[in-house]
């Protein structure tokens, strides 16, 4: 028998390879834009007609080719960017793999016009079909001009794979998006049709951003940088009340090639924990620079995947860039109080500071007769001279819990009875007032803080109860008459799996015969009258996060216990209460958003209320 096996002809073989790297006319554009900017471009314009089908094409003013590389240009693992094996760990450069022009050429008509500076005349080649048409010198402007006609006009059964105009545009302007994202300091513009889709100017990311996304963006953009030796992070995330139903506007360059990782993108979305919906998803723009021996970048031909070697430490160092950028961006407390950064410390440990703490929100007074009568009137007169409850707790409050104590003890109204009444409120300074049961409006040197009790609340205990796991040190108040609960299988399942955490908590919890358990004690810091209506509904909450998010327990059940136990509006606070609202509110980590995302306050400027009576 004859052999059978036989080379297959150039023109062939670059069409099956341009399979992969020309999948459609966005991905023939992120190649060229990408030469363009390897090329040492300042300039790029894009030119697009009927959604990349009928033309793409990209003019640079980078530093062309000469006549001899521009036709070695088109050949298959023609590149200028690696010598050697040892090069490809070690890219800096966007192309490397010599295949996008060869594969381009095979599939459309393409048109490449160059000239270096150094030469007087530049080259001129028209290829279709891996072919050759023509070649010459023409006189025109430095730097490179690439058109490619009619993609796949010889592959048909390809062409008809192409997807509607919209969709295809829609991959042209991400891909854009991405090169002009990473590139601010380059000027880029995009034609659809005649018409101009973007003009970029050269500028910082920031500008870039919003010349991208719209002006909105421009107060929504918090810086987030971290350097370590290992990875640095750099770029801008939105703030949380910026974020999408739809995720997409989620950008990692890594050495500023764009990337896309499920694993990184979980890095910044858990740093955002507990500030988001869960189908909310954060803007960001993320560049992460490290040495290039570190990575491997050569895992798929469109190079948006990449391998790390060392994936965790890169997470934690995003997720903590990130947790940062989120805490910096507190901004009243420190401005508005002119608190220092002990604050936090001195209002958590000693309760003995807390005048000084008073002192240093810099109130204004509404410390007078009638604003006074007003905060103590009402509902907290019914517990005038009833007996104080005693409760046992098997460990020692803690100093700062006997603060959230009588904050927390509070009842409505019309449970009064059926609760546990606190102390009686020490003398209030009257600093702050609370509108229709709901908002908590404090008075401060600039201005007015208008915070909503219950999503500030959530925020706090939410805080609270994620150290407390963390370092397990809840403390527990025993039950008087512990409830004993039967769960069903699935729930008792639940509960033993989630019992370490429970204990964390506070909650002591034991089996207690089949599918059954025994609480005998709950967190000391929430007040309820019933054991039993409390942990129920601590399961059902968490369930429905479990089903809805996919939270860790830990933070499930800080978040669940939180809502299950804030304060809810129509609850009337005193003056005391209030301000305790406020000052653990500014001890938060992140004080500015609620579990769901939403703010916990709003600020009021002078200079607003100035601006009112056109002052
Ligand atoms: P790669 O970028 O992987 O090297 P390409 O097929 O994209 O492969 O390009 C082949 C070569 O052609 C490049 O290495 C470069 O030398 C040259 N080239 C392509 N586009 C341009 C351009 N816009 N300006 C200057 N040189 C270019
Ligand atoms: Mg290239």
């Amino acid at each position: 028998m004859s052999d059978i096996i036989q080379l297959l002809p150039d023109a062939i073989a670059n069409q099956i390879a341009a399979g992969e790297v020309v999948q459609r006319p966005a991905s023939a554009l992120k190649e060229l834009l990408e030469n363009a900017v390897d090329a040492g471009a300042t300039q790029v314009q894009v030119v697009v007609k009927e959604s990349g089908k009928q033309l793409i094409q990209v003019i640079d003013n980078g530093k062309g080719m000469s006549a001899i590389d521009a036709r070695m240009s088109f050949e298959r693992h023609a590149t200028s960017k690696i010598r050697s094996s040892a090069d490809l760990f070690s890219i800096r450069t966007f192309g490397f793999r010599g295949e996008a022009l060869a594969s381009i050429a095979a599939v459309a008509q393409v048109e490449l016009k160059t000239r270096q500076a150094e030469s007087e005349l530049g080259t001129w080649i028209q290829i279709e079909g891996s072919e050759v048409k023509k070649q010459e010198p023409f006189a025109g402007n430095v730097g490179t001009s690439v058109s490619m006609k009619n993609l796949f006009y010889n592959v048909p059964a390809r062409r008809n794979f192409l997807k509607s105009n919209s969709v295809e545009m829609r991959h042209i302007v991400d891909e854009f998006q991405r090169v002009a994202l990473s590139y601010s300091e380059i000027g880029f513009s995009l034609f659809q049709q005649d018409l101009e889709v973007f003009n970029l100017m050269p500028g910082k990311l920031s500008q870039r951003i919003v010349g991208i996304f719209g002006k909105n963006y421009q107060g929504q953009l918090v810086p987030c940088e971290e350097l370590t030796p290992h990875v640095n992070v750099k770029g801008y995330i939105g703030k949380p009340e910026n974020a999408k139903k739809t995720r997409g506007e989620q950008f990692f360059f890594v050495n500023n090639r764009f990337i896309k990782s499920s694993y990184l993108n979980h890095a910044v979305s858990s740093a955002f924990e507990g500030l988001l919906q869960p189908d909310q998803h954060p803007f960001y723009v993320l560049f992460l620079e490290i040495d290039p021996t570190h990575i491997d970048i050569n895992v798929h031909p469109t190079k948006t995947e990449i391998k790390f070697d060392d994936e965790r430490t890169i997470y934690a160092v995003i997720r903590s860039a990130v947790k940062q950028a989120l805490g910096a961006h507190h901004v009243v407390p420190s401005l508005d109080f002119s608190l220092d950064v002990n604050f936090n410390e001195k209002w958590d440990s000693d309760p003995e500071k807390k005048a000084q703490v008073d002192r240093e929100y810099s109130y204004k007074s509404f410390n007078t007769p009638e604003f006074k009568q007003a905060s103590t009137s009402g509902w907290e007169k019914l517990f005038e001279g009833t007996p104080q409850a005693t409760r046992n707790s098997s460990r020692a409050v803690q100093p700062d819990e006997t603060e959230i104590l009588t904050f927390e003890s509070r009842a409505k109204p019309d449970d009064a009875n059926e609760f546990i009444p606190r102390p009686s409120v020490t003398e209030s300074t009257g600093t702050t007032f609370q509108v229709e049961l709901s908002y908590v409006v404090a008075q401060m040197s600039t201005g007015f803080l208008i915070i909503d009790q219950q999503t500030a609340h959530e925020r706090i205990l939410y805080e609270r109860y994620l150290r407390q796991l963390k370092l397990a040190q809840g403390t527990s108040q025993q039950c008087l008459f512990p409830p004993t609960i039967n769960l069903g299988p699935s729930d008792y399942a639940l509960v033993m799996d989630i019992m370490p955490e429970l204990h964390s908590l506070g909650f002591m919890v034991s089996e207690f015969g089949k599918d059954t358990v025994l609480i005998q004690g709950v967190p000391a810091d929430i007040h309820v009258k019933n054991e039993k209506e409390l942990f129920e509904g601590l399961l059902e909450q968490y369930k429905h996060f479990k089903s809805e998010l996919s939270l860790d327990t830990r933070e499930n059940l800080a978040r669940s216990l939180a809502r299950k136990s804030s304060l809810k509006k129509g609850q009337k606070l005193n003056s005391q209460e209030m301000e305790t609202l406020v000052g653990h509110l500014f001890a938060c980590q992140n004080p500015n958003y609620g579990l769901g995302g939403n703010k916990t306050f709003v600020k009021l400027d002078l200079s607003s209320i100035h601006s009112f009576f056109g002052k």
